[in-house]
């Protein structure tokens, strides 16, 4: 660039950096601009006017001809223009012009001040001088957001002005041209240092301006974060809770239906406990999407947290087409999951549902909420990997253990309570080993109540605890009579097993009885142990360090996983009853039964069977080598007064049978040849 270029674009060139600033300038000028036209035609006509009569026409006339509408033009263009639709680019090029209309008229009016100063008199002359120095001061006033302007301004009119009338003979000119130096410098000086707090002005809108989106921004995240999942990026609690108030209230009056849904994946913290939070991040990540891909687009799926999941189906349907869905669901969810990192690459799970749909189950969120989960859990129960919608049976189902729950707070738990012992026998001798304790409950209002409705009651409504005391207590005194040999089998809950007051209380009981820890065994359940894990482990520690033993109970109905049967310290693992009412019919069900027997043969378990009812079953199982059994086939449950006689009599049975019994006779046929003859 050439040394003229340079000073050029010095002087016409608008400063790129900034271009907010450059706007506000913009914005300020053309509200400025306007009036410094207005004081330029007015000082320019009234020059005109005073000269008229002296000067030429060419100079008085043609002037305010030309000038009068191209300001009033660009005073209309500039007040009327939408400053905010301009592009930056835009607003430089346009303050650019300004600065070379600075220089145009600029130059025009010092230029014909000059030509006409020449004409007329001492008066007209002295206006000459008045309107240079005035004209100038009001338009550098009014170009002060221009800096760059004003000082064209200051260069083309003032110092010529001054230089012109500094050569004149009169003092008086000399004296206004001093003063116009000094007054412009001034101005031009004042002017300078508010330029300078307007860019600071600016400047620190633009940071506020900044901070204010930075704000929104940030805003904008947080109500992401507090609607958002983390970890699968689907809506959380807080936003399914809302948007089911939401529904709700846009329903409540018209009735409108809808469904609310629960699911949960069955087995998930096993997979956690397994193989990691890591996999089992990938698991929820891969579940959250293929439900989004499975679900329309207006029906909400959230995580509430864990493995658990919440949907609302914002439309109607039969309560076949939501099964169906549920279903559809239940099913995607089955298929293996890629896990990147692990060995066989591969997860299978499953998932429940439970729905309840709005009006019928419930009318306010927390209602239809609680319904929806009490069908995933009533499917959990009873069909465990398929869906379920809340009905009338459920509902009957919830009364009746509420109504159970009323009634064990109210009852004299010690009177009423009792227990009853099952016979444990072990075939090869064809004696009783073992009793379990299983618990009875007789009310005067609601009769004898199946103990594993009450327990469920118990365990929901926070009493279970209590029960257990009463139970284990009864047991001990009971057990304290019988003989030595034989052991008692008792049921813990997982609230117990998972109570730390709980399980001190038990040890409290045991040690005040006169029945030594080694003759009690604890039976626990595998879902009771799995749902948490840490604290049972806890538990059970606590129970062996005493010296009782430890039984598995209804092994196979749960999750089966060997894992958990190696890293626990039982010493027992009893097969559950529904194994057993087709092993004479079903060939894989043998099968089942012959895994779990090498199970417990190689990992040293006793293997107990429960639910014997038949000589066909019995042999069954001598067969496959399981020969502890307890069921109908021995001896129903007996009450506590029964207990002896039957063990004496089983020992007289023994004695006398033994004596008389041939050598050939083995196992499960003894014990016939035993019972048979103790029938007759
Ligand atoms: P469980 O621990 O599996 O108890 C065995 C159940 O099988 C008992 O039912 C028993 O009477 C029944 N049973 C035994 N042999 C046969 C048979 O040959 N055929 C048939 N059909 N049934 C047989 P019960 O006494 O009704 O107890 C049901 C469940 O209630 C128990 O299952 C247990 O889970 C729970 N329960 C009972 N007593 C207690 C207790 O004191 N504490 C706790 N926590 N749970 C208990
Ligand atoms: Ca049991
Ligand atoms: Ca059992």
């Amino acid at each position: 660039m050439s040394i003229n270029n340079k000073i050029i674009s010095t002087i016409f060139d608008i400063q790129k950096e900034n271009p907010e600033l450059n706007r506000a300038r913009y914005k300020a000028l053309s509200k400025q601009i306007p009036l410094m036209y207005a004081i330029v035609m007015v000082n320019v006509l009234t020059m005109a006017y005073i000269h008229f009569q002296y000067a030429p026409y060419y100079l008085t006339i043609i002037l305010p001809i030309i000038l009068t509408p191209i300001t009033i033009l660009r005073s209309i263009l500039l007040i009327k223009s939408n400053i905010d639709a301009l592009s930056d680019d835009a607003i430089q090029a346009r303050l650019r012009t300004i600065n070379y209309l600075a220089v145009i008229i600029g130059s025009i009016c010092v230029i014909w001040s000059i030509s006409l100063f020449e004409y007329g008199n001492a008066y007209t002359q002295g206006y000459v001088a008045f309107f240079m120095c005035l004209t100038a001061i009001g338009v550098i006033t009014c170009l002060m957001h221009l800096q760059q302007a004003a000082m064209i301004i200051a260069a083309i009119v003032v110092i010529p002005g001054s230089i012109f009338f500094s050569l004149s003979d009169q003092p008086t000119y000399n004296a206004i041209a001093v003063d116009i130096l000094l007054v412009v410098g001034i101005v031009l000086f004042i002017m300078f240092r508010y330029s300078l707090d307007f860019t600071s002005l600016i400047e620190n809108q633009q940071k506020m301006e900044k901070q204010r989106k930075l704000m929104e921004i940030l805003n904008a995240k947080n109500e992401q974060l507090a609607n958002l999942d983390s970890l699968t990026t689907l809506p959380n609690r807080r936003c399914f809770f809302s948007e089911l108030n939401n529904i709700l209230q846009e329903n409540i009056t018209t009735k409108d239906p809808f469904v609310v849904g629960m699911l949960d994946l069955d087995g998930f913290k096993q997979i956690n406990d397994l193989f990691g939070h890591a996999t089992g991040d990938q698991v929820l990540l891969e579940t959250s999407i293929r439900l989004r891909k499975l679900l329309d687009d207006d029906i909400l799926i959230a995580r509430l947290g864990g493995d658990e999941f919440g949907i609302i189906i914002p439309h109607s349907g039969s309560d076949k087409d939501i099964i169906t869905l549920g279903d559809t669901i239940c099913e995607a969810l089955k298929e293996p999951f890629k896990i990147n990192g692990m060995k066989d690459g591969t997860i299978k799970i499953s998932c429940t549902v439970g729905f309840a749909s709005f009006p019928s189950a419930g009318d306010t969120a927390p209602v239809l909420f609680e319904r929806a989960d009490y069908a995933l859990c009533y499917s959990k129960q009873n069909s465990k990997g398929s869906s379920v919608m809340f009905s009338h049976e459920h509902e009957t189902l919830i009364r009746e253990v509420s109504t159970i729950a009323h009634h064990l707070k109210e009852a004299d738990l010690n009177e009423e309570l009792t227990v009853v012992f099952q016979p444990i026998v072990n075939t090869k001798t064809g004696r009783t080993i073992c009793l379990e304790s299983l618990a009875r409950w007789d009310n005067p209002d609601l009769g004898k109540v199946p103990p594993d409705v009450f327990i469920r009651s118990a365990e929901q409504s926070g009493m279970i605890n209590q029960l257990t005391s009463i139970l284990f207590e009864k047991t001990l005194h009971a057990v304290a009579h019988w003989p030595e040999h034989v052991k008692v089998s008792f049921n813990l809950s997982t609230f117990d097993l998972c109570s730390k007051t709980a399980m001190l209380n038990i040890i409290h009981i045991m040690e005040n009885s006169d029945v030594p820890a080694k003759r009690i065994i604890f039976e626990i359940t595998e879902t009771s142990v799995m749902e948490n894990f840490d604290r049972a482990l806890e538990g059970i520690n606590m129970l062996r360090d005493l010296g009782c033993n430890i039984a598995l109970d209804d092994f196979g109905t749960g999750f089966s996983s060997l894992s958990y049967i190696q890293h626990l310290p039982i010493q027992r693992l009893k097969i559950d009853r529904s194994f057993i009412t087709n092993i004479d019919t079903c060939r894989a069900t043998r099968n089942i039964i012959r895994t779990i027997a090498d199970l417990c043969y190689n990992l040293n378990l006793e293997g107990i069977v429960e639910g014997v009812e038949t000589k066909e079953q019995l042999d069954i199982l001598a067969d496959l080598g399981l020969h502890i059994i307890q069921g109908y086939y021995f001896s129903k449950p007996l009450p506590e007064n029964e207990v002896l006689p039957f063990l004496e009599n089983e020992q007289e049975q023994s004695e006398t049978s033994d004596d008389a019994l041939p050598n050939s006779i083995q196992g499960s046929q003894k014990i016939d040849y035993v019972l048979n003859k103790a029938k007759h």
